[in-house]
């Protein structure tokens, strides 16, 4: 139960010290089966491993988590590095010149379907796309973009059956001039596997077009197939962006992780489901915490991260330790209450510490924002100094902040009862006893 969890998270309260290499290889054990379970490449979760290895040995444990969190932790934060540390988008040249896209990548990866979302956010986005259809074996393909293109209201440009891809292209591109559309997407023919027909003919429109980007399409359930796929096409074709397709299945999507970790190139949004609406911008970060498959572990990582920000707890310690915690202090502390939500069930696992909070103690949104009024409502000296809080300074804070002077009042008591709640929190705010460690 969350119960359970958190108390394990806080029976960690206290300093952990250095990761070990017994910490780091044991938690490392559980990470690799969950990569390779994801359908991470053997050659990258090794490299990874490897990697993590180095990085996490001897690092300082955060004082909430156990030093398997901690290990963790590291993998979530190396593994969205990996992944690329930020969002790319799609490369699009000014509006009075024609952005060329060629979208490339096995038959049944989702080319054509992803066609078609694309033209509808670039639609969305102002953009007059063509979509333009290069797959010229199936008849049908033919159809399908047409239809796709329908349903998103954007043109499609085709001539059949009978004409090269290369020929195809070039007219379109004619067509997009005259017709004012300033983003030409190339859907072009896939097959089952990589094949020297394909390439050739992606490489006949690469040396004659001026394509923009050159976007690989693929499949997340082929799994380790798809590595494959991507460094052959990357070798012979190039590649500028990849999209990742089908990440609506129950698939973990390690093939993002190889791809990306293979290639070296950006991922730039996955399909996550049929549906034309069905593409979304690709965030590293959550593809991470997908991969890794560990979900409750990383989210109680970020509780614990929020609750227990090591630096101002310290600094915060330290103020309480000579009396000085102020208004302001306050303020900041009531903001980390609120981001650890259902704050009293947490205290309450707090050993030695069950019954000292009481729900009124606990401001809810409204109450804090008025807080928050009251506190902005004193000077920069009465934050400092509570103390010299009297009748007629009360009297005004409570006329600047709009309140009657009663809640001036509360907010002062629960500030005294916030002061000595704290000093007795052994653990919490990290350690009173504690031996320090060094750094
Ligand atoms: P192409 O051969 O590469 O052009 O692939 P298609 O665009 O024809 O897609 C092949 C199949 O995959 C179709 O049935 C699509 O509806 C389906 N598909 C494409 N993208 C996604 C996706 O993100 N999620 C799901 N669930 N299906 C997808
Ligand atoms: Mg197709």
């Amino acid at each position: 139960s969350l119960s359970d969890k958190l108390q394990n998270i806080f029976k960690g309260l206290r300093g952990k010290g250095r990761l070990t290499e017994d910490d780091v290889k044991a938690a490392l054990k559980e990470v690799k089966m969950a990569l390779l379970e994801a359908d991470v490449s053997f050659k990258v979760v090794k490299q990874f491993i490897k990697t993590v290895t180095e990085r996490a040995i001897g690092q300082d444990v955060l004082n909430s988590l156990t030093p398997g969190q901690m290990v963790i932790k590291i993998v979530n934060e190396e593994l969205t590095n990996l992944m690329g540390s930020e969002t790319t988008k799609l490369k699009l040249l000014p509006d009075n010149e024609i952005t060329v896209i060629m979208m490339m990548g096995l038959q049944g990866a989702g080319k054509t379907t992803t066609t078609a979302k694309i033209a509808g956010k670039l639609k969305g986005s102002g953009k007059k796309p063509l979509l333009v259809a290069c797959d010229v074996y199936r008849p049908a393909a033919v159809e399908q973009l047409q239809i796709n293109g329908d349903k998103q209201g954007v043109p499609v440009f085709a001539m059949g059956t009978n004409h090269k891809p290369v020929d195809i292209a070039r007219a379109a591109i004619e067509h997009a001039k005259k017709n004012n559309n300033n983003v030409v997407i190339l859907d072009t023919a896939g097959r089952l596997h990589v094949d020297e027909d394909m390439m050739n003919e992606l490489i006949e429109i690469r040396d004659n077009i001026d394509i923009t980007q050159t976007v690989l399409v693929v499949d997340a359930m082929t799994g380790q197939d798809a590595v494959n796929v991507a460094t052959q096409f990357n070798e012979k074709i190039g590649i500028d962006g990849i999209i990742i397709t089908k990440l609506d299945g129950d698939t973990r999507g390690g093939a993002a992780l190889s791809i990306k970790a293979v290639t070296g190139k950006p991922i730039l949004y996955v399909g996550m489901g049929e549906k034309l609406s069905d593409l979304e911008q690709f965030y590293p970060d959550r593809m991470a915490s997908r991969i890794l498959g560990m979900g409750d572990v990383l989210s109680l990582i970020e509780k614990a991260e929020q609750a227990i920000d090591q630096e101002k707890a310290k600094d915060m310690e330290q103020r309480l330790r000579k009396a000085q915690f102020t208004f302001d202090d306050y303020l900041e502390y009531m903001g980390q209450i609120k981001n650890m939500g259902g704050l009293s069930e947490m205290l309450s696992l707090i050993p030695g510490l069950g019954g000292q909070i009481k729900e009124d103690m606990l401001p809810d949104d409204k109450q804090l924002g008025r807080i928050e009024a009251i506190i902005y409502s004193m000077t920069k000296e009465e934050r400092g100094n509570p103390d010299i809080l009297n009748p007629s300074r009360k009297q005004r804070i409570a006329k600047g902040a709009g309140v009657d002077i009663s809640e001036v009042n509360k907010l002062v008591k629960q500030f005294d009862q916030a002061k000595k709640m704290m000093k007795n929190m052994p653990g919490m705010m990290g350690g009173g006893k504690k031996k320090r460690r060094g750094g």
